[in-house]
Formats: structure tokens, C-alpha cells, sequence
């Protein structure tokens, strides 16, 4: 990868890494199960790109893909995509039309939702598949489990007629991350009674899917017939220092040249505010980019990033095109490469420091990531 020259600021995604991860979370569930695995491409691929990542995924044997939108699942079948894909999240008046005629398989959260579902795949002559949504717990989307009984009824009945193909039954935790919380259990309680109550109505989902990232690797007996690997997919541990056998790459890594570099005095205000005022004389390095590039402004006196071959703090807040590193007795020159996260490699920094740092998560800094960054694709593999 450092045979490239660095651009001013720019986001580099090694797509070997996500071939490496999709792989070795199959081989890390298959250890106890063998479900099937999405790969979740969501939003860009959280920042990574999802055409490239859905095409890494696909060549490393991911079993299915799994986005948010319609939108999203139609721009990845543009771009060529044929297999099994599945899309959960629309809002009333959307048309269906187009991702059913792409074979998309999608979400049923309601009666009145899978009505018009079916509604829009009689019009265009194709069976929707469907999977249908239980609210175990996360109280987000799907249906109550009071609401359930009638959903699966009518379904069922629909089914009959050849309307609709109830292929799936899923939901969400809320607490994966955390595999002792009381949620789990209970929500993992409430799947299995609504399991039961899709068969009592003669439904026969072949896809049984609860399991998030954390999920998957922490609770083998919640795997069912499929996992969905979003985060992990990119390389990044979803349950910090649960597992320490997971073997994955960070995909993402984030450099920019320095603009600038010099030696500011004792008692000098540095950035926006002069929140951080220099102790003694020391040196300075000028990073382009800022908060329009997605890098938090959070992160200012508290995050660091690589440069001359060690970690260097940012001094104060960060700015919306820059930010300043401290590099004290570092030696670097205009031009150099700073690296504000990537694999980790050589205690280099990772975006889970970041989002130490900044009081968040790892998904939030890796999928806002963008603004004016150059995003490019390498293989580090063709590389060798
Ligand atoms: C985003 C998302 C996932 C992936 O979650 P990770 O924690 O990134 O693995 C899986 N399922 C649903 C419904 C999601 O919204």
C-alpha cells in the first residue's frame, strides 16, 4: 500500500482484508453451526464502499448480501450484482415494483406493509419474498409480538395462493455487544415463541436470522440458519476484548500529507478557542482535513494519529478543513504521511481508538468518514 503515493488526504480500502474477514467469519461460526452469512453493505459499506465490498464479499463466498434501503439494494444490482440480496428498511408509498423485478428479497413488518408488497408484485407478475420481522425486544422495527399471531396468520393464508413466499423470520438484539445482558436471553426467548408461532400458522421460513455482527461471535446458539456480519466484515471487533482469537484485518486505513509543519513557543494557543495552550515550545504538524471530512470535531485534544513513526496527539479542537498533531521531537517534514487510523499494525491507531477518543463507536468514525477524502480500492494481495 505505501507504494502508492499519498494524495492530500485519502481513505484506503485494502479489499483483500474484507476477502480475509468474510472468510474468516465463516470459518469462526462454522465452528459451532454452519448458518449461512450476509454481508451487511449498508451505507456505503460502512464507509468503505459498497459496489467493491459487495463484490469482495460475493468472490470470498458471503452467502448473502444485506443492505438497509431500496435504494441501496437497487444501485447494487446496477452495478451487477445477481445474488441473494435482502433489504429491510422503507417507508410507506415507496414502490416495490423495482427491487422485486431485481429479485431482492425484502422485509415484512406489518399487515398493511405486506399487502402492499404483494400488491406491487401482482402488478409486475413476481411472488415477493419475504421475511418477516419480529420485534423481540430492540423496539425498533417488527411487528409486536402481539401483533404477531395475526401477521403470520394472514401471511400463511396469502402464502396459499401463491401470492407471496414467506421465506424468513427474523429480528435484532439490542445487546449483543454485551453477551452477559439480560436482553439477550429474553429477546433470544421471544424468537423461539414467535418461531413457533409462524409454524402453528403454517408458515416454514428456510431463513431463521437473529444474529448481528457480535451475535454471531458470541452466541453460537442464536445462529439459526444465517448470520448477518455487518462491522466485522471491515475488519473491526464489534465486542471489544470479548474474543481474542478473531483474527481480523481493519480494511480501512485514513493518511493525509502534512500541509505544514513548525515549531510554535511555551504559552502559544493552538486551533479554535486556544483550548489547548502549549506548555513549552514545541513542534506542529498541520493535517488537512476536518469535520467536512467526517473527522469528528471530538476529537480534538483527545484522539491521536501516526505520524513520524509514533503516535502524536491532536492539539486542539479540530476545524472544519484541519486539524494540528503535536510531533514534539518528531521529525517530519511538509509532505509526509500521517496516518490517523488503520490496522493497527505496529501500535499504530486503529478506529476503535478513535471512537475511545471521541466517547463513540468504531462503526460511527468508519462509516462518516468521507467529505473531501479520496476513497480508493487497493488489493493487497495483487500487491505480493
Ligand atoms: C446494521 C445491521 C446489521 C449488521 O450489524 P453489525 O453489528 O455491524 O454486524 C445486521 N442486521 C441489521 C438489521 C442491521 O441493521
Amino acid at each position: 500500500m505505501s507504494s502508492t503515493p499519498a494524495r492530500r488526504a485519502e481513505i484506503v480500502v485494502d479489499l483483500a482484508a474484507i476477502r480475509h474477514n468474510v472468510r474468516r467469519l465463516r470459518d469462526l461460526v462454522s465452528a459451532a453451526t454452519t448458518p449461512a452469512t450476509m454481508t451487511v453493505v449498508k451505507a456505503d459499506a460502512y464507509g468503505h464502499g459498497m459496489v467493491e465490498v459487495a463484490r469482495a464479499a460475493r468472490a470470498a463466498g458471503s452467502d448473502w448480501l444485506g443492505v438497509a434501503t431500496l435504494d441501496e439494494a437497487l444501485a447494487l444490482r446496477a452495478s451487477g450484482d445477481v445474488g441473494p440480496l435482502f433489504a429491510w428498511l422503507a417507508v410507506p408509498g415507496e414502490e416495490y415494483q423495482p427491487v422485486l423485478a431485481a429479485g431482492v428479497e425484502v422485509a415484512g413488518y406489518t399487515v398493511s406493509q405486506l399487502d402492499g408488497i404483494i400488491a406491487a408484485g401482482a402488478e409486475i407478475g413476481v411472488q415477493p419474498r419475504v421475511h418477516l420481522k419480529i420485534d423481540t425486544g430492540l423496539s425498533r422495527g417488527g411487528a409486536h409480538l402481539r401483533d404477531w399471531a395475526a401477521l403470520c396468520t394472514h401471511a400463511a393464508a396469502l402464502e396459499r395462493t401463491g401470492a407471496v413466499a414467506i421465506t424468513g423470520v427474523w429480528s435484532h438484539f439490542a445487546a449483543s455487544d454485551e453477551p452477559e445482558h439480560p436482553a439477550n436471553d429474553a429477546q433470544l426467548g421471544v424468537f423461539k415463541e414467535a418461531l413457533e408461532i409462524a409454524e402453528a400458522a403454517g408458515l416454514t421460513p428456510q431463513w431463521r436470522h437473529i444474529c448481528n455482527s457480535a451475535g454471531a461471535l458470541l452466541r453460537p446458539d442464536a445462529h439459526f440458519d444465517m448470520v448477518r456480519f455487518g462491522l466485522a466484515s471491515y475488519g473491526i471487533d464489534p465486542a471489544p476484548g470479548r474474543r481474542t482469537d478473531l483474527g481480523l484485518i481493519p480494511a480501512m486505513t485514513v493518511r493525509a500529507k502534512l500541509a505544514m509543519v513548525k515549531e510554535i513557543d511555551a504559552g502559544a494557543g493552538v486551533s479554535y478557542g486556544h483550548t489547548w495552550i502549549a506548555p513549552r515550545a514545541t513542534r506542529v504538524g498541520l493535517v488537512p482535513a476536518g469535520y467536512g471530512e467526517g473527522i469528528p470535531r471530538a476529537a480534538g485534544n483527545r484522539a491521536e494519529v501516526w505520524a513520524a513513526g509514533a503516535r502524536r496527539p491532536i492539539r486542539g479542537v479540530v476545524c472544519m478543513d484541519q486539524f494540528v498533531i503535536e510531533l514534539g521531537d518528531g521529525e517530519a517534514d511538509p509532505g509526509d504521511e500521517v496516518e490517523l487510523f488503520g490496522t493497527g499494525a505496529d501500535g499504530r491507531v486503529t478506529a476503535q481508538d478513535w471512537a475511545d477518543a471521541c466517547g463513540t463507536i468504531s462503526y460511527e468514525i468508519v462509516t462518516r468518514i468521507g467529505g473531501r477524502f479520496t476513497r480508493v480500492h487497493v488489493d493487497s494481495e495483487d500487491a505480493q
